[in-house]
């Protein structure tokens, strides 16, 4: 290589250091071998596969699923000086052309390509006569139905290791559980991959989540006390974004709204007007925002209830990427339940229905749960985060607690004694020593811990259960059945060496609205 990584930082980007995890991600695809990186939105995932490009021979190829976002990237590329280009469907034949001959004289250093381009025709035989260093697949959740945007075209990505065997190949994404991760490793076959998975707190965004009634009200108050703040309220449905711009407009406030529906001249005057503070307040559907890369975004308020953890994740991760404070505000209703239901039982392929309704129900304990919401979100991506963060509605507002340490033992222990391989209710059913169809023919009867927990009831188990789901005692196993796994936590409380607090059942939102059992 020709000169350090710290060197190609400074001299192409202009940045004195490295971030977390980037420098080892960059030595890692230096030495030739796989990786999946797991950082949050604005955490720097571009970096990783940029400065190895630039520091080796050759050409890397850059696999991005949206064209809008290519063509900015490669534009802010080319600012600082570096060879790089698109190749998508956008472009005439002869520009194609004239990029596949740049690229062949050995003049482009970073080739961003769409994964249908990629796949199309001749594309392949074309990019087995470049030198390639390596393959940067962005958004690669996108290749895993256990995420949540699955994209068929990226399912045939498979092939490139088949292909080109020797050259590196980088996965990125902001937003993978543990199935989708270990999704993307297999189906990409990554080689002795290391996955790097950066730390998904964002201490700057105050989460709070509060009940649908009056929002709009609600909503107006917020904002009077935050005269000229930028911030995105998303909302189900592409007409409530103009109703509730239009009520906002009409409180006097800088709004405008944007939708996929909308040609796309007037969305990019949507967005270039919020970008650059002329617009303050967005209502948009969650088409908005993939790519926006403003710093000064105050607030992200959920006006309905997003349909998983992931995308809420993602959406709120738009606010404060400047580090500021800044707020997340969920509203949640009992009605936008029920319409997301709907929309899932409007699926055909059952595995996935199950999973989207299992995903849908874990997005409602965290609107419903007394435990501190960024405890849940960080255990949800499996991060063990074992603290309050003390900057939360339950935190600054904390419900009763009482030691559930035996609980936690009793239910982790029968967990463990029938093999991980059963859901939140056979569970219950042998903590209660019930004796169904499921248990017997399982021989789940004869094991020591049957009945150990029938001194409490179904639901207050499933309460139980819950919170430890939240708290990262247990996680579910989405490709397997929603089976409950002992994790990280777990396996400490039953070794006696951590304890664990629950908080009483109360009567909850939810708790009105049956759990879906798929
Ligand atoms: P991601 O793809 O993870 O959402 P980006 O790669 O777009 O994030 O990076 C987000 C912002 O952080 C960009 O403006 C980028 O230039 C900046 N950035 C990345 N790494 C560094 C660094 N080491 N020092 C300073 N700024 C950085
Ligand atoms: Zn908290």
């Amino acid at each position: 290589h020709t000169a350090s990584p710290e060197a190609t930082l400074q001299q192409y980007f202009g940045y004195k250091q490295f971030r977390p995890l980037q420098k080892d991600i960059i030595d890692q695809v230096l030495a030739g071998n796989d990786a999946l990186v797991l950082m949050p939105t604005g955490g720097g995932k571009s970096l990783c596969y940029q400065v190895p490009a630039l520091m080796m021979e050759g050409i890397a190829i850059v696999v991005s699923p949206l064209i809008a976002l290519m063509q900015d990237q490669v534009e802010a590329l080319q600012r600082n000086d570096i060879a790089a280009a698109f190749y998508n469907s956008t472009q005439t034949s002869s520009e194609q052309s004239e990029i596949e001959r740049q690229c062949m004289d050995g003049k482009i250093k970073l080739l961003y390509v769409s994964p249908e381009k990629l796949l199309s025709g001749t594309f392949i035989e074309f990019l087995q006569r470049l030198q390639i260093n390596l393959f940067a697949i962005d958004e690669a959740h996108c290749i895993s139905s256990w995420g949540h945007d699955f994209r068929p075209e990226y399912a045939q990505l498979k092939m490139l290791k088949k292909v080109f065997p020797s050259v590196p190949v980088v996965a990125l994404t902001a937003t993978a559980d543990k199935t989708t991760r270990n999704d993307i490793l297999n189906q990409l076959n990554l080689q002795q991959p290391e996955t790097f998975l950066a730390s998904f707190d964002r201490e700057n965004i105050r989460l709070h989540v509060s009940p649908g009634q009056n929002r709009i009200k609600k909503i107006i108050k917020y904002l009077e006390t935050r005269p000229n703040q930028s911030g995105i309220i998303y909302c189900l449905s592409r007409k409530s974004t103009e109703q509730i711009a239009q009520k906002l407009k009409d409180a006097g406030f800088s709004a405008d709204y944007y939708h996929a529906k909308m040609d796309s001249n007037r969305r990019a005057a949507v967005q270039q007007s919020f970008l650059k503070d002329d617009t303050h307040i967005i209502c948009a559907t969650i088409a908005f925002g993939m790519g926006i890369d403003k710093p000064n975004v105050r607030f992200v308020i959920h006006y309905n209830m997003p349909k998983n953890v992931e995308g809420y994740y993602q959406e709120i991760g738009r606010a404060g990427r400047d580090g500021l404070k800044s707020d997340a505000i969920l509203f949640y209703s009992y009605g936008d339940v029920k319409i997301l239901r709907e929309f899932i039982h409007n699926i055909d392929n059952e595995g996935f229905k199950a999973l989207q309704f299992a995903k849908l129900e874990r997005m409602l304990q965290f609107a419903d749960a007394d435990i501190c919401r960024r405890r849940i979100l960080l255990n949800y991506f499996n991060e063990n985060f074992q603290q309050d963060c003390g900057n939360c509605d339950v935190c600054r507002n904390p419900p009763q607690k009482f030691d559930g340490t035996i609980l936690a033992q009793k239910a982790l222990s029968a967990c463990l004694r029938v093999k991980q391989q059963v859901g939140i209710n056979a569970l219950i059913d042998v903590l209660r020593g019930a004796k169904n169809q499921q248990i017997i023919e399982n021989g789940y009867h004869q094991i020591k811990t049957f009945g150990a927990g029938k001194d409490v009831s179904f639901q207050d188990w499933r309460d139980y259960l819950q919170q430890m789901i939240n708290l990262g005692v247990f996680e579910i196993a989405y490709d397997q059945n929603l089976a409950l796994k002992t994790a990280e936590l777990g396996n400490q409380i039953l070794a006696g060496a951590q304890k664990l607090l629950l908080s009483k059942p109360t009567e909850k939102t939810f708790a009105k609205a049956p759990a879906e059992r798929p």
